[in-house]
């Protein structure tokens, strides 16, 4: 059997996902067939405005040309060896993210989870390494998303959600102290303490970027206090926020950072950054993935890597979004309109994000809803000023039928 020879309508394709597969997800209700750079493409050919880019994967635009023929180059030469040979792909990529971000050491995983779960590892091992096993305590902010496994399930400060609600006892080690406010932070260190971990922007949580003064004030508690400073990036890396990582914003050096999302062109790829005295944390033996490092993925990043800094995607998130920010401000009903380049949220005064979210989807925008009154934004970096305008017109009119319809109920 071969895919190509499989002939469905849309309603069996949906029949069989509803049937057969554990669904975790709101589903939009369309079948996407085919995606390029600022769209979504159904199987009858209407495009989708596409501002939500995967979830802020598709920096470099959908299925972009040099990603593209990077994994159609590699992929018939090695797909798979594990960790064992040496590969090219590994190699270039590994100098081309160290060099673009003046890190020492990277270590390969498949996910942005992972890449967190890598990272609450390196810096135990280097607290246990250093100063004993009690050095384990890691501080993170409440309303953080950091992941749905168990480590970066326990670090996700939201113990009243979703994400950790039926899955308890978390991991311990972890306590959770106030996003922007330093005296938390300062409150919540122990003699145990080894690390703070933070998201330079909450994405999940909400689009809050982190103020200067908080992210100065943290890193100096941490150089006071001899604790790691670990940034998770996987959101907000790769020129999402205007510059290459999140943390440029604030001019302060972590010690590691993590990234996923946007680094692989879409491919599944996650990474640690490290400080090289603390990746001396590990060594043959401590930590290790089968697929972490593929060719194939790391060949993708590779070329997606190479188009963010070519187009400098970097400089157009801060200019486009700075433009649609201010943009938004026009929308009705505003509470807030917040963000970092094209990293982008929008906060109404009234409980509405669903309904303006499947306004949006009737008029053929994507975005996505997060703590119902809020519209996340993350579309491709290549987004022009005029998608922004496109994608404004269709958000002023899903807000105002959502207001309407609030207000016939
Ligand atoms: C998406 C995300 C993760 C988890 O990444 P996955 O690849 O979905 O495991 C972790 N942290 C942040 C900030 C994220 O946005």
């Amino acid at each position: 059997m071969q895919l190509s020879d499989v002939k469905l309508t849309v309603q069996e394709v949906m029949d069989l996902t509803n049937k057969y597969m554990i669904e975790t997800y709101q589903r939009f209700p369309f079948l996407a067939v085919k995606a390029k750079g600022m769209y979504l493409y159904d199987e009858e050919g209407h495009a989708y405005l596409d501002f939500y880019g995967g979830i802020a994967v598709n920096n470099a635009g959908s299925c972009n040309e040099k990603v593209v023929s990077a994994v159609r180059d590699q992929v018939g030469d090695i797909m798979h060896t594990f960790n064992y040979p040496y590969t090219i792909p590994q190699a270039v990529l590994a100098e081309l993210v160290c060099e673009t971000l003046g890190m020492d050491k990277i270590f390969y995983q498949n996910s942005g989870t992972e890449a967190n779960e890598a990272m609450i590892k390196m810096a135990r091992k280097y607290g246990t390494d250093r100063f004993g096993p009690e050095k384990y305590h890691i501080i993170t902010a409440r309303n953080s998303f950091h992941g749905r496994t168990y480590g970066a399930m326990s670090a996700t400060g939201q113990p009243d959600n979703a994400c950790q609600l039926g899955f308890k006892p978390m991991v311990p080690g972890f306590s959770y102290a106030e996003f922007n406010n330093l005296d938390s932070f300062r409150e919540a260190v122990t003699e145990n303490t080894i690390a703070i971990m933070l998201e330079p922007v909450q994405g999940e949580g909400g689009v809050r970027p982190a103020t200067k003064e908080f992210m100065q004030g943290i890193q100096k508690l941490c150089d006071e206090k001899g604790i790691l400073l670990l940034i998770d990036e996987i959101q907000t890396g790769w020129c999402r926020t205007g510059k290459m990582m999140g943390y440029m914003n604030y001019d302060v050096k972590p010690d590691i950072i993590s990234m996923a999302k946007g680094l692989g062109g879409g491919m599944p790829i996650g990474a640690i950054c490290a400080k090289k005295e603390v990746a001396a944390a590990f060594n043959p033996g401590s930590h290790g993935t089968t697929y972490g490092g593929s060719p194939v993925c790391c060949a993708a990043a590779y070329a997606q890597v190479s188009e963010l800094l070519e187009k400098e995607l970097d400089k157009n998130a801060k200019e486009v979004g700075d433009y649609f920010m201010k943009k938004l401000a026009a929308l009705p009903n505003i509470r807030e309109v917040r963000g970092k380049g094209l990293l982008v949220g929008v906060e109404f005064d009234f409980p509405g994000a669903a309904a303006i979210k499947h306004g949006c989807l009737d008029r053929r925008l994507l975005v996505t809803a997060i703590g119902g009154n809020i519209i996340r934004m993350v579309p491709p970096l290549i987004a022009t000023k005029k998608d922004c305008d496109t994608a404004f017109e269709i958000l002023k009119a899903s807000v105002e039928e959502a207001l309407k319809e609030e207000k016939d109920r």
